[in-house]
C-alpha cells in the first residue's frame, strides 16, 4: 500500500533510499523556506508602506510616517528596506521602498522587491473652531462635549484607517483622553460596549427613531449600561481612541431609523 520508499521504519532505509530522499527532503525544505521568506518580505514591505502613508496622510508629517513604516516593517528576516522614502507632495503622501530579500540564504544574491503606496493627505478641518457655542446647545438636543472642536466633518472623505473614499457618517470632536461625553438628550441606552470599527460605543435612543452614537471611547470610561435611562447633559463616558481611530476623539453620530444623518442641525 505505502510506497516502498516511505516505509523507512520497518526495514530501515537502504543507502540508495537515503541518497535519494535526504537531498530531496532538504531541497523541499529549502524551497518552502525560501517561499516563506519571500512572501513575508513582500508582505512586510507592503504593510510598512501602507502604514507609512496612512500616518503621513493623517498627520501631514512625512517623517512621522517614515518612523511608523520602519516600526511596522520590524526586523523579522535578514532582509531590509533600502531607499525607503516618505514624501508629501501635492497633498499626496507617497512612500517607496526597495526590499532586498536574500535568495538561497545569501545576501549577495538578493531579489529586489520594489513597491510604492500613496494616500491623499487628510486635512483636519476644524470647521467650527473659534465659533461661540452654547455648551449644551439651545435646541432639542445639546452638545456631546463641552468645548466642541470638530476635527472632521460629516460627509464624504478619505478614510484615515482603511483608505477609500467613504461617507464619514458623523462628526469628530477632538480632545484629550477621558474628556467628558454627555448625553445630548433624554433617552434610553440601547447599546454600551464594543462595536466593530467604532470601538467602545454608547447608543442612546431618544424616541421618534432618533439614536445618538458616541464612539471610540475606552471601556473603562463608559458610565452607563444597556437599558439605563439617561437625561440630557448626563455624563455617559469619555473621549478615547478605540476602533478605527488614529488619535483620541469622539465620533458622534445621529441616526434616524438607523440611517446616519448630518448631526450638525440636530445639535447646533
Ligand atoms: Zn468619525
Amino acid at each position: 500500500m505505502i510506497p516502498r520508499l516511505f516505509r523507512l521504519g520497518k526495514k530501515g532505509a537502504s543507502t540508495v533510499e537515503f541518497v535519494i530522499i535526504l537531498p530531496l527532503f532538504i531541497l523541499m525544505t529549502m524551497v518552502l523556506w525560501q517561499a516563506v521568506v519571500l512572501g513575508k518580505g513582500i508582505m512586510d514591505t507592503q504593510a510598512a508602506l501602507r502604514d507609512a502613508v496612512r500616518v503621513a496622510a493623517t498627520t501631514g508629517d512625512a517623517e512621522k510616517g517614515k518612523e511608523q513604516g520602519e516600526e511596522s516593517f520590524g526586523d523579522w528576516g535578514n532582509y531590509q528596506m533600502k531607499n525607503f522614502t516618505v514624501e508629501i507632495d501635492n497633498n499626496e503622501a507617497v512612500a517607496k521602498a526597495e526590499t532586498e530579500i536574500p535568495i538561497l540564504f545569501m545576501k549577495s544574491t538578493p531579489y529586489t522587491y520594489t513597491s510604492e503606496a500613496q494616500a491623499p493627505v487628510v486635512k483636519p478641518v476644524n470647521v467650527y473652531a473659534g465659533l461661540e457655542m452654547p455648551p449644551m446647545g439651545d435646541g432639542e438636543f445639546g452638545m456631546p462635549v463641552a468645548n466642541p472642536i470638530i476635527t472632521s466633518d460629516y460627509g464624504m472623505r478619505w478614510h484615515p484607517v482603511n483608505g477609500g473614499y467613504k461617507l464619514h457618517s458623523g462628526l469628530d470632536f477632538g480632545g484629550p483622553y477621558d474628556t467628558p461625553i454627555y448625553a445630548i438628550g433624554d433617552g434610553v441606552v440601547t447599546y454600551a460596549g464594543w462595536m466593530n470599527g467604532y470601538g467602545y460605543t454608547v447608543d442612546i435612543n431618544h424616541g421618534g427613531g432618533i439614536v445618538s452614537r458616541y464612539a471610540h471611547q475606552e471601556s473603562q470610561y463608559i458610565r452607563v449600561t444597556q437599558g439605563e435611562q439617561v437625561t440630557r447633559g448626563q455624563r455617559i463616558g469619555g473621549i478615547g481612541n478605540t476602533g478605527w481611530s488614529t488619535g483620541p476623539h469622539l465620533h458622534f453620530e445621529i441616526r434616524v431609523n438607523n440611517v446616519p444623518q448630518d448631526p450638525k442641525p440636530y445639535i447646533f
